[in-house]
């Protein structure tokens, strides 16, 4: 009985740590409550079937595939093209990341993507949408577009290339044509405009990493052009799912997505890298939005896998977002931000089932159909 008691008490600790506890471990003080309190949280977590619509993983390894399993999780494996390498040079990043979708079958589902910089040849068009044909044939799912679409790519004299140009137009056609969905990175949060700002959650990514700091570099275009060039976009291909990353950088304000919500039946928003934008905007009013809404806003973090990664690290910190995202949709628990305590916004469990879940498969078909 004792025993059986010790056992079951090891598993469920095991279960969520993702290391071995021994039955004399179990029988140790109890964890501190935080730890506690995330393990309840994953736990919660995984029995919804999570769906995380945002991630960048290209590095394959059994115990993160563990991690996975464990919290019966599916992601959408995003590729990035653009010229600062940061995922490394397309080709081999794109090797990477269908390494990481075989490796978990059935857990992961690619994103790829096209290098926009060769936009003005001849054969862009043609051979971009045979390559995305392609990729489709092969299991891909959806299509990234980034930020360098608007901010940083230019023709030869000197005008900024917006995400409504007529050159990608045939691309969008096909992704909607082949039923698949465009996720749209485009523009960047307000604060990228904005003088330093140490409060902000993006102070240390415009301090590293000037430029994309757009303060510094006022000649390059302002937000709203970009925003609009993207309103552009969702008008003019009205079948095309667009997912909006980043709160579709409308990040400051619940009610400027809202309106874009009813204006363009063909748009939702993902939250990645952004959650904490809906931890500092009134509470209620973020709720009710929620609720609202709750067709319209997928589930999606920006974690990140690389080879350069320790998996205990990234198995750590994924578990933590997962953790902490949780606690702060699901629950009326008070959490720490930036030296404040925000209150959960225990939304209702058909709202998180949607967010967590029912969305992304929505939004993104093909994103989780072996799920269960
Ligand atoms: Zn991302």
């Amino acid at each position: 009985m004792i025993a059986a008691t010790l056992a079951a008490l090891a598993f469920h600790a095991s279960w969520i740590v993702g290391r071995p506890v021994s039955s004399a471990a179990a029988a140790e003080p109890a964890p501190t409550a935080n730890n506690d309190n995330d393990d309840d949280a994953l736990r919660a977590f995984a029995v919804i079937d999570p769906v995380d619509t945002h991630v960048h993983a290209f590095k394959s390894d059994p115990a993160f595939t563990e991690l996975m399993t464990r919290l019966q999780l599916h992601v959408l494996d995003i590729c990035v093209a653009d010229t600062q390498g940061i995922y490394g040079e397309l080709a081999a990043q794109l090797a990477r990341a269908k390494g990481f979708v075989a490796a978990n079958a059935g857990h992961a589902r690619l994103c790829v993507t096209f290098n926009p910089f060769t936009f003005q040849r001849k054969d862009f068009a043609q051979s971009t949408v045979k390559q995305l044909h392609e990729e489709f044939a092969e299991g891909a799912v959806a299509v990234k577009i980034w930020k360098n679409i608007g901010m940083e790519m230019t023709t030869p004299d000197g005008k900024y290339v917006m995400p409504d140009d007529p050159a990608f137009a045939p691309i969008y056609r096909e992704i909607a044509a082949e039923n698949k969905t465009l996720v749209a990175h485009v523009a960047e949060p307000s604060s990228c405009w904005q003088p330093p700002n140490p409060d902000s959650p993006d102070y240390d990514y415009y301090k590293e990493n000037p430029e994309w700091y757009m303060y510094l570099h006022p000649d390059h275009p302002r937000k709203e052009v970009i925003l609009a060039a993207r309103d552009h976009l969702l008008e003019e291909n009205p079948r095309l799912r667009v997912v909006g990353a980043h709160l579709g950088s409308m990040e400051t304000d619940v009610d400027e997505i809202a309106r874009h919500f009813d204006r363009y039946p063909n748009f939702a928003v993902d939250t990645a890298a952004r959650m904490e934008y809906l931890m500092i905007q009134p509470r209620e009013k973020v709720r009710n939005f929620l609720i609202k809404y709750q067709d319209r806003v997928v589930y999606g973090t920006d974690l990140e896998f690389l080879a350069k990664d320790a998996t205990t690290d990234a198995v750590k910190d994924w578990q933590d977002t997962y953790a902490r995202d949780w606690k702060f949709l699901a629950t009326d628990q008070m959490l720490p931000l930036r030296g404040r305590e925000i209150e959960g916004l225990n939304l209702p469990e058909p709202v998180l089932r949607r967010i967590f879940h029912d969305n992304a498969v929505r939004w993104i078909p093909g994103i989780a159909d072996s799920a269960k």
